[in-house]
């Protein structure tokens, strides 16, 4: 009598960060764990760079939203994570920045943990570090705010962030996602007592050879910006570190004038 078992051995998946760009900026982990993929889902605000630390033979499934493309559903990424990790490959789930920072990193571990995969989340460089630091923006140089916020300038109800609270945080204010709705989160921290002349920049593509910049104050930034024609993918950087900003300035910012100790 002969007994047949099956043994299906089931993969596993890194959620890798990829940084805001430049492909310098990943991680010795991320090109490790990029090596060792078999299969590889790509979001396209990742530098396709990254792609040069694969096996040959590896699979790449892009499920980008940009190319004129739909945005590919959160659900179709997540059923393919698990396929392919059943099937036993070792899957590389690569993200811009860092997956936990506003890359619903924390959705897809849910997904896999329910799942029963294995997952190892490899952080990256978040666009809101690594984006002002290439303008030479240091986002929480203590003589100037008491810290730096992260926040989206673009909610899933289409709830808008509490101005009020962030402009008297005495903080930086690192806004992803808001060039579209640059007018309404100006207007809303003018609302909300914020000096007009309060630094602001403006960054496309940043760490990218592709890097474009304003750099303005409250009250001109959304014209600036319109007229210079910036698009996505882009961060709103507001605050007096802004002063620190090497690259073009529009409206004729001034050196940082230290707060008193
Ligand atoms: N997980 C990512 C953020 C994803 S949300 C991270 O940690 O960076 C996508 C938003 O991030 C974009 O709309 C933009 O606001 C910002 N972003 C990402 N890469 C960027 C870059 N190279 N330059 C400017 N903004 C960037």
């Amino acid at each position: 009598m002969s007994i047949e078992v099956d043994i299906v051995t089931t993969g596993k998946v890194y959620l890798i960060g990829a940084g805001p760009g430049d492909v310098e900026l990943l991680t010795l982990k991320a090109v490790r764990a990029l090596g060792e993929a078999d299969a590889v889902l790509i979001d396209d605000l990742v530098n396709r760079d990254v792609l040069q630390f694969l096996k040959a033979q590896a699979r790449v499934i892009e499920v980008g939203k940009r190319g004129g493309c739909r945005s590919t559903p959160q659900a179709f990424i997540e059923r393919k994570m698990l396929q392919l990790a059943r099937a036993g490959l070792t899957v590389a789930r690569v993200k811009g920045g860092d997956p936990y920072v506003f890359g619903r990193g924390g959705e897809e571990v849910e997904a896999l943990c329910r799942a029963g995969i294995a997952v190892d989340v490899v952080n990256g460089i978040s666009a809101g570090i690594g984006v002002p630091a290439a303008l030479g923006i240091p986002v929480t140089h203590r003589d100037f705010c008491r810290g730096v916020t992260f926040v989206t300038g673009h909610s899933r109800a289409g709830a808008q962030p509490d101005w009020h609270a962030l402009a008297r945080s005495g903080t930086t204010l690192v806004i992803y996602m808001g060039l579209t709705n640059l007018a309404g989160i100006v207007s809303g921290l003018l609302a909300a007592g914020m000096a007009a002349s309060m630094p602001v920049a403006v960054v496309q593509n940043g760490t990218l050879p592709t890097q474009r910049s304003v750099v303005s104050r409250l009250d001109q930034v959304a014209a600036d910006v319109a007229r210079e024609g910036l698009a996505s993918p882009a961060l709103v950087v507001v605050g007096e570190v802004v002063r620190f900003a090497t690259m073009q300035t529009s409206s004729g910012i001034e050196e940082p004038a230290r707060k008193q100790a």
